[in-house]
């Protein structure tokens, strides 16, 4: 078999298409919706990462105020800023773009986003909305996997889906996401003993690890779903976490990286935005 290919660019675009529409129809009734990205320090990675939400959310019409504050920001000054974002009735959505300095606490930080304009979904509140349903701001990773699945009518109902990775970000929500679609759902992890043997079983293979190749392409069962999360870079190549190629020859559906989940990841962080300023209307 050879895989097709999940395209998240291409639903990715009709994701973005739906949330200016969603925009415009706020823009007609005097909402402008806005988001504030906050960026401590320089890391690169992250200075990329906000310049490209800037610029999605351009497109789609979305403002955003760029908050940049210096890495020896202290966490008081972070929360005092964030506790002024927080109270601005023009702000629909904060983002503060991870990771933060060592000396920040980011679960502190997250808390202080109010949970109506925690467009990243990281807050207790919206994870605990996402356990006990019905979810409210979901995080944009495994939203955006859970949209292209479905945009692509792909069926989950009953399905055996492994997560491997567990992270607050990726991995936990995504097994809930995949849950409440009636999939039975295994998450794996750095402890988890024999995930070859796992992943054999799997319809449907979530990997969101940051290892590259971790997933062999000979795990694939035939015919499987495999979402690949990962992003690394490799000799100044992106790659995922799976073997791509070798598991294309097995998978029925696979996400390229890039050209996957990343692009879904930005649409949902817009649809995000757009949700919370209906909202707040
Ligand atoms: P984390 O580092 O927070 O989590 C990685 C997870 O992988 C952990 O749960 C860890 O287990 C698990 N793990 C590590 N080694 C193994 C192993 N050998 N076997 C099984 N599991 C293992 O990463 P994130 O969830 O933040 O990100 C994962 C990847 O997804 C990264 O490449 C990141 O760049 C990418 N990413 C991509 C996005 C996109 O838009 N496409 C968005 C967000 C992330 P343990 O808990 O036991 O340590």
């Amino acid at each position: 078999m050879t895989a097709r290919i999940l395209d998240g660019r291409a639903v990715g675009r009709e994701v973005l298409a739906e949330v200016a529409e969603r925009v415009r129809a706020l823009r007609a009734r005097g909402v402008a919706p806005r988001l504030a990205v906050v960026l401590v320090g320089d890391d690169p990675a992250s200075a990329v990462y906000v310049r490209n939400k800037g610029r999605r959310a351009a497109e789609v019409g979305i403002d955003t105020v760029d908050l940049r504050l210096p890495a020896e920001t202290t966490e008081a000054d972070l929360l005092g800023r964030i506790g002024e974002l927080a109270g601005d009735p023009s702000v629909h959505g904060i983002l503060v773009q991870l990771p933060l300095p060592a000396h920040v606490d980011p679960q502190r930080v997250l808390r202080a986003i109010p949970p109506e304009k925690d467009v990243d979904g990281f807050h207790p509140q919206n994870m605990g909305q996402l356990v006990l349903g019905p979810p409210a701001l979901v995080p944009c990773t495994p939203a955006g996997c859970m949209i292209l699945l479905d945009r692509t009518g792909i069926d989950l109902a009953g399905k055996r889906a492994v997560v491997v990775g567990r992270s607050n970000i990726v991995g936990k929500p995504m097994a809930h996401l995949l849950l409440a679609a009636d999939a039975t759902v295994t998450i794996a992890h750095s402890r988890t003993r024999d995930l070859p043997s796992l992943v054999r079983e799997a319809d449907v293979v979530v990997a969101a690890v940051g290892r590259p190749g971790l997933v062999k392409g000979a795990w694939i069962r035939e015919g499987a779903v495999v979402v690949d999360v990962g992003i690394n870079r490799v000799d100044g190549k992106l790659v995922g976490d799976v073997e791509f190629a070798a598991a294309a020859e097995r998978a029925a559906w696979i996400t390229p990286v890039p050209g996957g989940v990343g692009p879904m990841t930005i649409a949902c962080l817009m649809r995000n935005v757009a949700a919370a300023a209906e909202a707040a209307v």
